[in-house]
């Protein structure tokens, strides 16, 4: 089977034999994919000159209503994408719901609050600004559709989630939106496009696909264009340097890898709430889509007279874990992506076992539920334990993008502050703590290296959304090594796709175009 490409509204399949999509436990072939021979330039056009004035017909609330019914359709659909995330990423039940449930949560998110914005066609912002003694001359600042493609290059870890969270703000705005899901796993993500498609729900244009390289994709990309990238730190680079992009200003929206922490405030002894807390929050990072999530915690900082007691809590949990085939129901932990995949974590792993002691897993040869170690590509959990942190480098820089977490000591605020900070940016950091001195000492000391922070006390308890899970209302994304991208915040999220400017004219007009509601927009259109 070749799935094909979805461009200038026609299903296409790509040149040559094309690349291999495998089940990472059996090491089967599921499909084929190739974006050989494709015309990428022909694709952004069509979706410019077709897709993007058709959405842009509409106003917010009509994308809204578009946004609930792809919902609905994406919905109908679940088990479908439940079974292929048990083909292509060995999947077990949580960990595609994560994936899949969290998608269409947020897509009906997006369909819920864009139906609040006011039937216009444009946002305005803020208040009308005086700019004259008399009154007579005023600025109002707008927001307006950007006028190309959102261009969407995604990672092999959330295929329909990576769709979905950005797809939704975009087709919102009124931006049409071509999707490149990574390759390795792009069976999810050409599903639900075809399922969207099927449904003949958007115009022709508003949706694209390409499954396989993003060959000269880039090229082609114009000022109007946004290009919203998702993956390593080290294809960021090439992104956002990449000629087209720089030359002409392309707004770009990276979100990288990120060596996320979580702190156990001093106050949490052992057998507390909050340490129990912070243990199992360890256990479900590690072991959830097997680690391989970009919020999941890649550092447990803990009192250093506790690092011992930490670990011996997360290996008792740890232990009674099943990996392997999640066929089986008894399976918690699934494999990672692929062999390639599997060979860059124990390398990661090799690499940080130099400055780190193993205090659960860390082998090769381990116990593995319906499935054969030489065609399967499992990571077996790991933690590690790290008590000269200041001291130490790699456990702060190298991602190990699998079940992989190292809890390292800590002193006093200050040195526990320096270490979290050398991640050089995150996504995500959470404390546990009841000491509220402590918890600011802290939100202060990282809060500009992070992108959220998540403060539990015994007062949230279990009620906390969780280190790892992103939700639409709030802001995803983080500074430095994560990217400097911004997504979600509700309908923050449609900054990205809109052009800020400001009309500076006679205050009647602007007071006429700000409460004009639907007709304001179209003076611009
Ligand atoms: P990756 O290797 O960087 O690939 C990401 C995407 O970039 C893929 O679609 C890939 O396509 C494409 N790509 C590769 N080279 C390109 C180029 N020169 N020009 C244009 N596109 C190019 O990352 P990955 O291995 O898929 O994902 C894992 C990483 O993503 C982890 O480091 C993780 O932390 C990060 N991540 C971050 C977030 C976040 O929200 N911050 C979310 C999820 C994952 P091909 O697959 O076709 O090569």
């Amino acid at each position: 089977m070749k799935l094909p490409n979805y461009v200038s509204g026609k299903w296409v399949e790509g040149a040559g034999p094309g690349e291999s999509l495998v089940d990472p436990v059996t090491g089967d072939e599921l499909a084929r994919i190739s974006s050989r021979g494709l015309d990428l330039n022909a694709a952004l056009e069509f979706a410019r000159s077709q897709g993007g004035p058709a959405l842009r017909q509409l106003t917010y609330a009509q994308r809204a209503d578009l946004l609930a019914r792809i919902g609905e359709v994406l919905s109908a659909n679940r088990d479908e994408y439940f079974r292929i995330s048990l083909l292509n990423l060995g999947a077990t039940k949580a960990d595609a719901s994560f994936d899949v449930d969290g998608a269409i949560y947020t897509m009906k998110y997006y369909a819920k609050i864009g139906r609040t914005l006011a039937e216009g066609k444009m946002l305005k912002e803020g208040a009308v600004l005086p700019l004259s003694k008399t009154g007579v001359f005023s600025g109002q600042h707008f927001l307006v559709p950007a006028k190309g493609v959102a261009v969407f290059i995604n990672a092999f870890n959330f295929p329909a989630w990576g769709f979905c969270e950005k797809a939704a703000p975009a087709l919102l705005s009124g931006v049409p939106v071509l999707v490149k899901p990574a390759s390795p796993t792009a069976w999810l993500a050409h599903k639900m496009v075809e399922d969207v498609v099927k449904a003949n729900l958007l115009p022709p244009g508003a949706i694209s696909l390409i499954c396989g390289s993003a060959r000269d994709l880039l090229d082609h990309v114009r000022e109007e264009d946004i290009v919203s990238f998702t993956g390593s730190a080290d294809t960021a680079v090439r992104v956002r340097s990449h000629a087209s992009v720089l030359r002409r200003s392309v707004r770009v929206n990276i979100e990288a890898d990120s060596i996320n922490s979580a702190i156990l405030g001093p106050d949490c002894a052992p057998g507390s709430d909050l340490f129990g807390l912070l243990v199992k929050e360890a256990v479900k990072e590690l072991t959830l889509k097997a680690g391989q999530k970009c919020t999941t915690i890649r550092r447990i900082f803990v009192p250093r007279q506790n690092l011992k007691a930490f670990g011996d809590a997360v290996s008792a949990q740890l232990s009674s874990m099943k990996v392997g085939n999640a066929r089986n129901a008894e399976v918690n932990v699934g494999p990672v992506v692929n062999k390639a995949q599997q060979a860059a974590c124990l390398e990661g792993l090799t690499i940080l076992k130099a400055e780190c002691s193993v205090v659960f897993g860390g082998s090769e040869q381990f116990p593995l539920v319906d499935a054969e170690p030489q065609k399967s590509a499992f990571v077996q959990p790991t933690l590690l334990a790290c008590q000269n942190g200041l001291g130490a480098k790699n456990v702060h820089d190298v991602e190990v993008f699998g079940p992989v977490a190292t809890v390292i000591a800590y002193d006093n605020p200050q040195d526990l502050i320096e270490m979290t900070r050398r991640g050089r940016g995150s996504l995500v950091a959470s404390v546990f703590s009841n000491d509220s001195n402590f918890v600011q000492q802290v939100i202060l000391g990282i809060g500009d290296l992070h992108g959220r922070i998540v403060a539990v006390d015994s007062s949230v308890g279990a009620q906390h959304t969780g280190h790892g899970n992103v939700v639409p209302s709030c802001l995803h994304g983080g500074p430095g090594r994560a990217g400097g991208g911004e997504e979600l915040a509700g309908l923050r999220a449609l900054h990205l796709y809109h052009r800020r400017f400001v009309v500076q004219g006679p205050t009647n007009t602007l007071t006429e175009l700000s409460g004009l509601g639907a007709d304001s927009g179209l003076l611009y259109a």
